[in-house]
């Protein structure tokens, strides 16, 4: 089952030169493919549909803060499952939770300051490739 999932690394993985770790575990996890990626600072309209879902939660406005303090890399990575294979790659949420091995478990402990955010759902993920990249096919 082909897919295709928004992946983007975090500003806290860009300030500590963690990108080329983070995209190498996702081109050696699966034949997938890279397909748009871009070094971007993003905006609170952005962020606004980006976490649409979040707006409101005590944890929004400084998720914007950190979100916005410095460049991200956006990517849309191609393939079989993986949109559920980014996912099990980054751990769940909260860092200290993820267990060892995953991105957010070997790398993070802040929940806000958690590395990544991929796709978590087929419907995510189109809604967001549209809001990135709006000129990918
Ligand atoms: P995920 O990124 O794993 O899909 P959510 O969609 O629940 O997680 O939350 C979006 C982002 O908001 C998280 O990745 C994290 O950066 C931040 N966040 C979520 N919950 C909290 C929290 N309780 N405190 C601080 N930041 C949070
Ligand atoms: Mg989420």
């Amino acid at each position: 089952m082909t897919q295709r999932t928004l992946v983007l690394l975090k500003p806290d993985a860009v300030r500590r030169g963690l990108t080329g770790e983070i995209i190498g575990r996702s081109e050696r996890k699966a034949d997938w493919r890279i397909t748009a990626l871009e070094l971007r600072t993003l905006d609170r309209a952005t962020l606004e549909q980006h976490y649409g879902e979040h707006v409101g939660k005590p944890f929004y406005e400084p998720l914007v803060e950190f979100m916005s303090s410095g460049p991200v890399v956006a990517l849309i990575v191609e393939g079989e499952r993986v949109i559920e294979g980014v996912r099990q790659l980054a751990g769940p949420t909260d860092p200290i939770a993820a267990a060892p091995g995953s991105i957010r478990g070997d790398f993070g402990v802040i929940v806000r300051e958690n590395l990544i955010h991929a796709s978590d759902s087929e419907q995510s993920a189109e809604r967001e490739v549209k809001l990135f990249f709006p000129h990918h096919a």
